[in-house]
């Protein structure tokens, strides 16, 4: 599996860094922002390192359903009943500052949008 040594995200899947996990299986990650914008925060991610939501291709298409596919699970098990957000930065002006794909998860109540 692809793995980038300097990478924080792959970093927290290799166990090297601590992270508060929410979900694992053997493609995805999900744990809970160091820094959280809303009541509940997590970030889902790929084992595999990929820079960009641009780096993927039709390849990349069943993680990214999975990825997808898990938000609304993650949040009924951390009890988030009045909706959420789901967003993937992408690229210096899409406000991307890790790069290793990942989605954040929003929820809980409002308000609660980062500046
Ligand atoms: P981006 O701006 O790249 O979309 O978001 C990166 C997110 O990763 C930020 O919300 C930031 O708080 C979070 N983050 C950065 N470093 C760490 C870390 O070491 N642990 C955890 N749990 N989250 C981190
Ligand atoms: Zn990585």
């Amino acid at each position: 599996m692809t793995h980038d040594a300097n990478c924080i995200f792959c970093k927290i899947i290799a166990g090297q860094i601590p992270s508060r996990k929410a979900y694992e299986d053997e493609e995805l990650l999900a744990f809970h922002d160091i820094n959280p914008w809303a009541p509940v925060h997590v970030l889902i991610i790929p084992k595999a390192h990929v820079a960009t939501l641009s780096d993927t291709g039709p390849e990349h298409a069943a993680m990214l359903g999975r990825m997808l596919a898990l938000a609304p699970r993650l949040m009924a098990e951390l009890g988030v009943t009045s909706g959420y957000r789901t967003v993937i930065n992408t690229g210096p002006d899409g406000g991307q500052e890790v790069y290793h794909l990942h989605m954040h998860v929003m929820g809980g109540p409002r308000p609660w949008l980062k500046g």
